[in-house]
């Protein structure tokens, strides 16, 4: 028996909003203590400058993951708010690192797990952006300033992306259809789960596919169940 699966993204997780923080940990205590896995894809943190980063605020959350994986199996795949959550917190929280795409089967059907936002193709400026910063060596560079000093980068980057974005129009904002496509094909899976639009929804296409995307907390749960019963089913107020 491999009990339930349960997909979560885009928690977000900020100092400036501790309601979210409040919200998962009662989830993840009650709605999560009875599942076999937990998938958290992406952007649980709204920022992760480091594992040396004492983050006095998410403690609790980690114990919870912790005190969770003991006999729940966590796995952390990165969003683009959180790629640099290492080795070192992935221990303290119990967490597996995955890395995109996930190919998982659940029952008959073949899905491939990943944070979305390799999907968004249209937004050049973006996928340019990501190539940098999932450089390896970048990333190291990076990690060996001090805190302080990746702190400024970051608030910097992010104002940068909140001007960007502003000015981008909505479609480009969400994943492009060829790029779903040419994923389904790549992989040769069913469903596509994803999260990182914040547009929760459930979207079929050709040769019964489909793509399931988890929401954004704000602060309610948005996540994806699956049992060998039940099948996929999207929980999420906004739908
Ligand atoms: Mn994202």
């Amino acid at each position: 028996m491999t009990g339930e699966y349960l997909f979560i993204s885009d928690c977000h997780l900020d100092p400036e909003k501790p309601i979210i923080s409040t919200v998962l940990i009662k989830f993840l205590r009650e709605r999560a203590s009875s599942a076999g896995r937990v998938y958290i894809l992406g952007d649980l943190f709204e920022v992760w400058l480091g594992d040396d980063d004492p983050n006095p605020n998410h403690i609790e959350l980690i114990e919870t993951l912790y005190s969770l994986s003991k006999n729940t199996r966590l796995y952390f795949l990165a969003g683009n708010r959180d790629f640099l959550l290492g080795e070192d917190l992935a221990r303290r929280a119990g967490l597996e690192i995955v890395s995109e795409p996930v190919i998982l089967n659940l029952g008959k059907q073949k899905v491939v797990l990943m944070h979305g936002d390799l999907l968004c193709t249209g937004d050049h400026d973006y996928q340019a952006f990501r190539k940098t910063v999932r450089n390896p060596k970048w990333q190291s560079d990076f990690l060996q300033k001090p805190l302080i000093e990746r702190q400024k980068i970051a608030i910097g980057l992010r104002s940068e992306s909140t001007t960007a974005t502003a000015h981008k129009k909505a479609e480009i904002m969400d994943v492009s259809r060829d790029a779903v496509i040419s994923c389904f094909d790549r992989h040769d899976v069913d469903v596509i789960i994803h999260g990182h639009t914040h547009r929760p929804g459930i979207h079929h296409y050709a040769r019964a596919r489909s793509r399931y995307v988890l929401g954004n907390w704000n602060p309610n749960p948005s996540y994806l169940s699956w049992g060998d019963t039940t099948g996929l089913v999207l929980h999420d107020p906004r739908i």
